[in-house]
């Protein structure tokens, strides 16, 4: 998959694209990030890329030229199917929107910054607008590393033997399961004795069933709108009433 991001600071994305599975995933070509500098398609001598809001204020906005061209210049390279601005008031980001966008063979994702980027910018070039929740940021180069990083995740051969997507949370859309690790008992607390069995089965119902009970203590909403399959619902069925015997 091919990734394409508009940015005024692409010095942003330098470090969290080269950690871990991320930046294994880029190394081996399974995943590849285009870094755009906004300021390159500024078509003034100074290379203007903001002005001041029509109508008054603080801040300064992105002006729409440049990102236009920015876009326009990756005809050829980029299908230019998928253009998303990262913006507080887009559609929120789920793994559901991660696994729609896995399944893409590129997209644009552009950064704002200051005040936002022009309204045309909405109405005239992109075709998805994303927000990785309800909070304002300085710019949409973090959201932005959010997104690939979650899309990346799902790509085949990007997490590998590093972990089991299918197993996290949200993945088949409820809470993922504890974990543990060595030692085998710590500061008074011990490793449940099901997952020291050795018996993968029972581990794989144990591990389910904890799943379904963090999900009812933490996000029981999640639940209405998981599809489970016959195992699945056996075991929130069991969860729900070990944790109505713990009450
Ligand atoms: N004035 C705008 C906010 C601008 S924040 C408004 O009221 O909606 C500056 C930039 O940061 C935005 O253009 C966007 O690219 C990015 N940004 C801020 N918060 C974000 C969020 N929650 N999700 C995605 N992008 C965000």
């Amino acid at each position: 998959m091919r990734i394409d991001i508009l940015t005024l600071f692409p010095e942003a994305f330098e470090s969290p694209l080269k950690c871990s599975i991320l930046g294994r995933a880029l190394e081996r070509g399974v995943l590849s990030v285009n870094l755009v500098n906004i300021r390159d398609f500024a078509t003034d001598k100074h290379r203007v890329t903001d002005d001041a809001p029509y109508g008054g204020g603080p801040g300064m906005v992105l002006k729409p030229e440049p990102i236009f061209r920015a876009v326009e210049s990756l005809k050829g390279a980029n299908s230019l199917q998928d253009i998303v601005l990262l913006s507080p008031q887009g559609r929120t980001f789920t793994e559901e929107i991660a696994k729609e966008f896995a399944a893409k063979r590129d997209m644009i994702l552009i950064c704002g910054r200051y005040e936002g980027v022009d309204e045309r910018v909405r109405l005239g070039l992109i075709t998805d607008e994303i927000s990785i929740g309800d909070y304002v940021l300085s710019g949409g180069e973090l959201p932005a590393l959010v997104v690939v990083d979650a899309v990346s995740r799902l790509i085949s051969g990007v997490v590998g033997d590093a972990g089991n997507v299918v197993t996290d949370s949200f993945y088949r859309g409820f809470l993922g399961f504890p974990q543990y690790t060595r030692p085998q008992s710590f500061r008074g607390m011990t490793v449940p004795d099901v997952l020291m069995s050795g018996d993968h089965k029972k581990i794989e119902q144990w591990r389910l069933k904890q799943a379904f009970k963090q999900t009812l203590r933490r996000r029981p909403e999640l639940l209405v709108l998981a599809k489970l399959d016959d195992t699945e619902r056996t075991a929130l069925e069991q969860a729900k009433s070990e944790l109505d015997a713990e009450r």
